[in-house]
Protein backbone atom coordinates (compact mmCIF):
# COMPACT_ATOMS: atom_id res chain seq x y z
CA UNK A 1 0.00 0.00 0.00
CA UNK A 2 1.51 3.93 -0.88
CA UNK A 3 2.57 5.80 2.09
CA UNK A 4 0.19 8.67 2.02
CA UNK A 5 2.12 10.41 4.97
CA UNK A 6 6.23 10.85 4.37
CA UNK A 7 8.36 13.14 7.09
CA UNK A 8 11.55 15.14 5.56
CA UNK A 9 13.99 15.20 8.16
CA UNK A 10 16.26 17.76 7.70
CA UNK A 11 19.00 17.22 10.29
CA UNK A 12 19.70 13.86 8.19
CA UNK A 13 18.52 14.11 5.20
CA UNK A 14 16.47 11.63 4.81
CA UNK A 15 12.27 11.12 3.16
CA UNK A 16 10.76 8.27 5.47
CA UNK A 17 10.14 5.36 3.45
CA UNK A 18 12.59 6.50 0.61
CA UNK A 19 14.96 3.93 -0.96
CA UNK A 20 18.62 5.89 -0.27
CA UNK A 21 21.06 6.14 -2.83
CA UNK A 22 24.88 8.55 -2.20
CA UNK A 23 27.15 9.43 -5.32
CA UNK A 24 30.90 9.82 -4.35
CA UNK A 25 33.42 11.76 -6.02
CA UNK A 26 35.19 8.35 -7.94
CA UNK A 27 31.16 8.22 -9.37
CA UNK A 28 31.05 11.67 -10.67
CA UNK A 29 34.23 12.17 -12.71
CA UNK A 30 33.19 12.88 -15.91
CA UNK A 31 30.41 15.41 -14.42
CA UNK A 32 33.33 18.13 -13.72
CA UNK A 33 35.00 20.56 -15.75
CA UNK A 34 38.53 19.66 -14.32
CA UNK A 35 39.39 16.19 -14.37
CA UNK A 36 42.60 16.71 -13.16
CA UNK A 37 41.28 18.47 -9.99
CA UNK A 38 39.56 15.26 -9.50
CA UNK A 39 42.17 12.97 -10.18
CA UNK A 40 44.51 14.16 -8.03
CA UNK A 41 41.45 14.28 -5.05
CA UNK A 42 41.05 10.69 -5.51
CA UNK A 43 44.93 10.15 -6.10
CA UNK A 44 45.19 11.65 -1.78
CA UNK A 45 42.51 9.44 -0.86
CA UNK A 46 39.45 11.42 -0.85
CA UNK A 47 36.73 10.24 -2.37
CA UNK A 48 34.17 12.62 -0.41
CA UNK A 49 30.25 11.63 -0.96
CA UNK A 50 29.37 14.30 -3.10
CA UNK A 51 25.57 13.88 -2.93
CA UNK A 52 22.50 11.43 -1.64
CA UNK A 53 19.31 11.16 -3.05
CA UNK A 54 16.45 9.49 -0.75
CA UNK A 55 13.32 8.28 -3.37
CA UNK A 56 9.76 7.52 -2.61
CA UNK A 57 7.75 5.69 -5.56
CA UNK A 58 4.10 5.78 -5.37
CA UNK A 59 3.18 3.87 -7.57
CA UNK A 60 4.40 3.37 -11.68
CA UNK A 61 1.09 3.86 -12.96
CA UNK A 62 0.27 6.80 -15.30
CA UNK A 63 -1.23 9.49 -13.02
CA UNK A 64 1.73 8.84 -10.04
CA UNK A 65 3.65 10.72 -8.55
CA UNK A 66 7.48 10.09 -7.35
CA UNK A 67 9.47 12.46 -5.23
CA UNK A 68 13.30 12.72 -4.46
CA UNK A 69 14.80 14.03 -1.32
CA UNK A 70 18.79 15.26 -2.82
CA UNK A 71 21.22 16.34 0.22
CA UNK A 72 24.15 18.12 -1.96
CA UNK A 73 27.21 18.69 0.22
CA UNK A 74 29.15 21.67 0.73
CA UNK A 75 32.58 21.75 -0.96
CA UNK A 76 34.68 22.28 -4.58
CA UNK A 77 36.82 20.37 -6.51
CA UNK A 78 39.43 22.92 -8.02
CA UNK A 79 37.55 25.86 -8.47
CA UNK A 80 33.76 23.90 -9.07
CA UNK A 81 31.94 23.67 -6.51
CA UNK A 82 29.87 20.56 -5.97
CA UNK A 83 27.50 19.62 -7.78
CA UNK A 84 25.15 16.94 -8.80
CA UNK A 85 25.54 14.56 -12.35
CA UNK A 86 22.41 16.12 -14.02
CA UNK A 87 20.01 14.36 -16.05
CA UNK A 88 17.42 15.22 -18.32
CA UNK A 89 14.08 12.58 -18.13
CA UNK A 90 13.82 9.33 -20.61
CA UNK A 91 10.43 10.64 -21.53
CA UNK A 92 11.91 13.68 -21.87
CA UNK A 93 8.79 15.74 -22.08
CA UNK A 94 7.92 15.18 -18.26
CA UNK A 95 8.40 18.20 -16.64
CA UNK A 96 9.56 18.30 -12.69
CA UNK A 97 8.89 20.78 -9.57
CA UNK A 98 12.06 21.49 -6.95
CA UNK A 99 11.50 23.23 -3.75
CA UNK A 100 14.09 24.26 -1.99
CA UNK A 101 14.31 23.23 1.90
CA UNK A 102 17.81 23.93 3.04
CA UNK A 103 21.22 25.71 2.50
CA UNK A 104 21.83 27.63 -0.95
CA UNK A 105 22.87 26.72 -4.34
CA UNK A 106 21.85 27.23 -8.42
CA UNK A 107 20.15 24.97 -10.71
CA UNK A 108 21.42 25.02 -14.01
CA UNK A 109 18.42 24.29 -16.79
CA UNK A 110 19.33 23.64 -19.81
CA UNK A 111 17.12 23.83 -22.71
CA UNK A 112 17.11 24.03 -26.56
CA UNK A 113 16.48 27.77 -26.10
CA UNK A 114 19.45 28.24 -24.40
CA UNK A 115 20.46 27.85 -20.62
CA UNK A 116 19.30 29.48 -17.02
CA UNK A 117 20.99 29.40 -13.96
CA UNK A 118 18.63 29.64 -11.43
CA UNK A 119 19.13 29.86 -6.99
CA UNK A 120 17.95 27.34 -5.39
CA UNK A 121 17.22 28.23 -1.52
CA UNK A 122 14.56 27.69 0.95
CA UNK A 123 11.14 28.59 0.08
CA UNK A 124 12.60 28.66 -3.84
CA UNK A 125 10.11 26.36 -6.09
CA UNK A 126 11.82 26.23 -9.35
CA UNK A 127 9.88 24.83 -12.35
CA UNK A 128 11.97 22.67 -14.45
CA UNK A 129 10.13 22.16 -18.11
CA UNK A 130 9.90 19.06 -20.29
CA UNK A 131 12.96 18.97 -22.60
CA UNK A 132 15.27 20.59 -20.00
CA UNK A 133 18.81 19.06 -18.74
CA UNK A 134 19.28 19.98 -14.87
CA UNK A 135 21.60 20.26 -12.49
CA UNK A 136 22.05 21.21 -8.63
CA UNK A 137 25.34 23.03 -7.69
CA UNK A 138 25.38 23.82 -3.78
CA UNK A 139 27.39 27.71 -3.62
CA UNK A 140 27.08 27.69 0.11
CA UNK A 141 28.58 26.49 3.07
CA UNK A 142 25.89 23.85 4.68
CA UNK A 143 24.07 21.24 2.98
CA UNK A 144 21.74 22.00 -0.21
CA UNK A 145 18.54 19.96 0.49
CA UNK A 146 15.53 20.10 -1.95
CA UNK A 147 12.42 18.49 -3.06
CA UNK A 148 12.07 17.16 -6.08
CA UNK A 149 8.63 15.70 -7.63
CA UNK A 150 8.08 14.39 -11.30
CA UNK A 151 5.80 12.07 -12.80
CA UNK A 152 6.65 7.91 -11.93
CA UNK A 153 6.58 7.32 -15.73
CA UNK A 154 9.57 10.16 -16.32
CA UNK A 155 12.52 8.34 -15.91
CA UNK A 156 16.18 9.20 -15.54
CA UNK A 157 18.32 9.76 -18.44
CA UNK A 158 21.92 10.41 -17.50
CA UNK A 159 23.46 9.29 -20.89
CA UNK A 160 22.41 11.82 -23.36
CA UNK A 161 24.48 14.15 -21.12
CA UNK A 162 28.04 12.44 -20.12
CA UNK A 163 29.42 12.99 -24.00
CA UNK A 164 28.23 16.80 -24.27
CA UNK A 165 27.74 18.04 -20.28
CA UNK A 166 26.20 21.34 -19.56
CA UNK A 167 27.30 24.60 -21.62
CA UNK A 168 28.14 26.80 -18.06
CA UNK A 169 30.07 25.94 -14.51
CA UNK A 170 29.88 27.23 -12.08
CA UNK A 171 33.10 28.00 -9.73
CA UNK A 172 34.30 30.02 -6.93
CA UNK A 173 35.88 33.19 -7.36
CA UNK A 174 37.07 35.04 -4.35
CA UNK A 175 34.95 33.27 -2.15
CA UNK A 176 31.58 34.23 -4.11
CA UNK A 177 29.81 31.96 -7.26
CA UNK A 178 30.81 32.73 -10.76
CA UNK A 179 28.76 31.27 -14.11
CA UNK A 180 31.49 30.77 -16.72
CA UNK A 181 31.36 29.16 -20.20
CA UNK A 182 32.42 25.49 -19.96
CA UNK A 183 34.62 25.78 -22.82
CA UNK A 184 36.31 29.22 -21.76
CA UNK A 185 37.26 27.69 -18.15
CA UNK A 186 38.88 24.76 -19.98
CA UNK A 187 40.93 27.57 -22.01
CA UNK A 188 42.08 29.12 -18.31
CA UNK A 189 42.27 25.49 -17.03
CA UNK A 190 44.69 24.66 -20.02
CA UNK A 191 46.66 28.11 -19.53
CA UNK A 192 47.46 27.08 -15.95
CA UNK A 193 47.84 23.18 -15.98
MN1 LIG B 1 14.63 15.17 -12.91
Amino acid sequence: MTELLSHIDLDRGTLSGGSHIERRLSQLRDAFADRQAVDHMLARGEDPVVYTVSTLEHGSGEGDQHVGLGVLHPGTVGQEFFLTRGHRHNRPEASELYLGLRGRGKMILQMSSGTSVIDLKPQSLVYVPGYTDHRTVNTGTEPLMYLGIYPAWAGHDYRSLSERNFSVVVVEDHGAPRILNRSEFLQSLGAHH
